[in-house]
C-alpha cells in the first residue's frame, strides 16, 4: 500500500520545476527529488577528482567511491555527497554544464536509476527532473511538463542568483539554449515531454497560478473514481 501519489515534473533548466516542487511537496507532505542534484554531485566529485565529465570509463569506477544521500537542513532539502553538504557547491554555471555532460553517459543513469526509484518505493513523493516521467516512472500517477521561454528562463535564473554583476542575462540564456540542446539532443533518456503529461507554460504564468492549476490535477487524481 502505498502513502500517496508519485507525481513527476520535468521541463527545461530554468521554467520553475525546482520552486514548484519544493512548494508542492511541502503543501502535501510529500518527499521531494531533486534528480538533477544527483547528476550535479555527480560532475562537481569528477570535478575535484580530476576526472573528465566526458570520460564514461574514468567516472564509472568514481561512482563506486561515492555516496549521495538527501537531508533535511532547516527544513529545507540538502544533497550530501560523501557525508559532506554540497548543496550550494552544486549550483555554479561550471557545474552546471558538468551535469550536463556526466547525465549523457549510460553508465551514470543506470548507477541513478536504482536509488531514484527506491526512493519511491512508498508512494507520496515528487521527483523533479528531465526524464522522471519518461524513465523513471513511466506509469507515475501524475506527469507534469513546465516550459517556459528561454528568455524568462535566464530572467528569473538571473534574479535567482541574486543579480549578479558578473554575469549578463544574455550569457545565462546563452547557457541555458547550450545545455537544453545537449539535454535533448543525447541518445539516452533525452529531455522531452512524456505523452501523456499535464503541460504547463509558465512564461506568462504568476507562481501561486501554476500551483493552483497543479493542485487540480493532484485533486482530481486524488478523488475515488465512480
Ligand atoms: O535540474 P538541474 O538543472 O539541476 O539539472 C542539471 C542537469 O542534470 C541537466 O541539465 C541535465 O543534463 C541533467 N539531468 C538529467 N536528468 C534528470 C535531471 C537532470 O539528465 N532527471
Amino acid at each position: 500500500m502505498k502513502d500517496g501519489l508519485i507525481i513527476t515534473l520535468d521541463g527545461p533548466a530554468g521554467a520553475g520545476k525546482s520552486s514548484v516542487s519544493r512548494h508542492l511537496a511541502k503543501h502535501l507532505g510529500y518527499t521531494y527529488v531533486d534528480t538533477g542534484a544527483m547528476y550535479r554531485a555527480i560532475a562537481l566529485a569528477a570535478d575535484r577528482a580530476g576526472v573528465s565529465w566526458d570520460a564514461p570509463e574514468a567516472l564509472a569506477p568514481l561512482l563506486k567511491t561515492l555516496t549521495i544521500e538527501f537531508r533535511q537542513v532547516e527544513g529545507d532539502n540538502h544533497i550530501f555527497l560523501n557525508g559532506k553538504d554540497v548543496a550550494s557547491s552544486i549550483r555554479t554555471p561550471h557545474i552546471s554544464s558538468g551535469a550536463s555532460k556526466v547525465s549523457a553517459h549510460g553508465v551514470v543513469r543506470e548507477h541513478l536509476l536504482g536509488f531514484q526509484r527506491s526512493l519511491g518505493e512508498r508512494g507520496g513523493a515528487i521527483f523533479e527532473g528531465r526524464d522522471t516521467g519518461t524513465v523513471v516512472f513511466p506509469k507515475a500517477d501524475l506527469k507534469l511538463y513546465i516550459d517556459a521561454s528561454s528568455r524568462t528562463r535566464a530572467e528569473r535564473r538571473y534574479k535567482q542568483l541574486g543579480e549578479p554583476e558578473e554575469l549578463s542575462i544574455d550569457d545565462l540564456q546563452r547557457e541555458i539554449e547550450t545545455r537544453d540542446e545537449a539535454d535533448k539532443s543525447r541518445k539516452i533518456a533525452p529531455l522531452c515531454c512524456p505523452e501523456d503529461a499535464v503541460v504547463i507554460d509558465t512564461s506568462e504564468l504568476r507562481f501561486d497560478e501554476v500551483i493552483q492549476e497543479i493542485l487540480g490535477h493532484i485533486q482530481g487524481k486524488l478523488q475515488p473514481v465512480g
